[in-house]
């Protein structure tokens, strides 16, 4: 299936070549144990994918945003899954953009090489939730470092990275003017508090995602460790989120593309009354119906991915791909799983587990309600719901 704007064609080709490797047979026997795929992001690293983005200076390619999209599309078209390495790709920007000259010298580097890990993002606990300012994780200073009390839920990869970025609180909400000042962002090298303040308990989810809960009980963290300026890591955050959504709209077409060619190849093959079923109408309408909702999203990511390499705001684009990306890829699960019949409940085929993995996206990282909100209030002036 062509690109509507066929930008980065190279790198989408030898993306595939790797992520042949590592075919559908690799990724059900980890999904049946809830495995990381160790091996799949190993060669990522050795490659130089997950480094897309960190700048030539730093070890890495210095690509563009389009490129890391590319990358995550590309995985997510050929079968395989981005969610057990997309993190290190941008949360490193804030690091890179917030971060002082020790810490980028020190840090960038070594994820490049993948000397270092850079997987966890610790912003969601269980009584805050999508309230990210009401979040109760306390880091409070004392000489030369910040001791964290607290816990995080739904940390991705914290088993399978070295480094977490951290949103915690250092001055209480009651005690700021706005209720976004006061949150802090830190760098936590997990190797060196993991049993000694940290814990972490995987959950078991419906898809193999190798999320955790996360405990910090009186856990120590090196002051110089602080991203940029104490009580302004809230905007830190929040100024990588495009970043991030239009990553993940990326990974959502690459679903798509995946779950529409399976389904398009299946009405050709399955005869039945004595002909393809795809000669029924009924069974090619929600197949074209959720292609052209796919292409409707990528003209939308595309156009954020422009905004965002010119220094525009890309916002309203981040938001609407991220949401059309993830309604697309779900359309196109439902239609695929469907035209599959039977079948497309058997393990050996994948649809039902790419299908229980594309559901994520209408959830996490951010859910639906808060995007339509976002449009609401910042893109339509409406009044603000929240
Ligand atoms: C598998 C998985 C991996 C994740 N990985 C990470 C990670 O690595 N790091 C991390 O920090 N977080 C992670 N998350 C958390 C994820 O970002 C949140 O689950 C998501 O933002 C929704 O928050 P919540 O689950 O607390 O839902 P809640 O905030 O409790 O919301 C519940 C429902 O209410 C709706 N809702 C809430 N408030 C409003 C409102 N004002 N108006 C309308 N609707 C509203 C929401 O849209 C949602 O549908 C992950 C989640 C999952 C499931």
């Amino acid at each position: 299936m062509d690109q509507v704007i066929d930008n980065h064609a190279e790198i989408r080709e030898e993306v595939g070549k790797l992520c042949a490797r590592f075919p559908g047979e690799y990724w059900r026997k980890l999904d049946e144990v809830r495995g990381y795929p160790t091996e799949f992001v190993q060669a990522l690293t050795e490659a130089g994918w997950l480094a897309a983005l960190i700048p030539e200076e730093y070890g890495g390619s210095g690509l563009p945003l389009s490129a890391a999209a590319a990358i995550l599309e590309e995985i997510h078209r050929q079968g395989c899954n981005g969610a057990a390495c997309h993190a290190q790709m941008y949360i490193m920007g804030t690091i890179l953009k917030h971060g002082n000259e020790r810490q980028k010298a020190e840090y960038l580097p070594k994820i490049a090489s993948g000397e270092l890990r850079l997987q966890a993002f610790g912003v969601t606990e269980p009584t805050s939730g999508t309230d990210t300012t009401a979040l109760r994780t306390f880091a409070r200073k004392e000489g030369d470092k910040y001791i964290v009390n607290g816990q995080k839920i739904w940390t991705s990869r914290a088993e399978h990275s070295d480094l977490m970025l951290l949103l915690a609180r250092t001055t209480p909400r009651d005690q700021v003017e706005k209720k976004t000042d006061g949150l802090s962002t830190f760098i936590v090298d997990m190797r060196s508090v993991l049993g000694k303040g940290l814990t972490t308990r995987p959950i078991r989810t419906m898809m193999n995602h190798n999320s955790c809960e996360v405990f910090f009980d009186n856990m120590e963290v090196p002051a110089e460790n602080l991203v940029g300026v104490e009580g302004k890591g809230f905007r830190y955050i929040l100024d990588g989120m495009n970043a991030e959504r239009l990553l993940i709209s990326a990974e959502c077409t690459g679903d798509a593309k995946w779950f529409i060619e399976k389904a398009v190849n299946y009405t050709k093959e399955r005869v039945l009354f004595g002909r393809p079923i795809g000669a029924n109408q009924g069974v090619q309408f929600p197949i074209a119906k959720a292609y052209a909702q796919m292409r409707a999203a990528e003209a939308i990511v595309q156009k954020g991915l422009a905004k965002f390499e010119r220094g525009e705001n890309c916002g309203e684009e981040a938001n609407m791909g991220k949401m059309l990306a993830a309604e697309a890829s779900w359309a196109a699960a439902e239609a695929c799983l469907q035209t599959h019949g039977g079948f497309g409940f058997a393990e050996e085929y994948d649809i039902e587990r790419k299908y229980r993995e594309t559901r994520l996206y209408q959830v996490a990282p951010i859910s639906t309600n808060l995007i339509l909100s976002y449009l609401g209030q910042h893109v339509l002036g409406m009044p603000r719901s929240y």
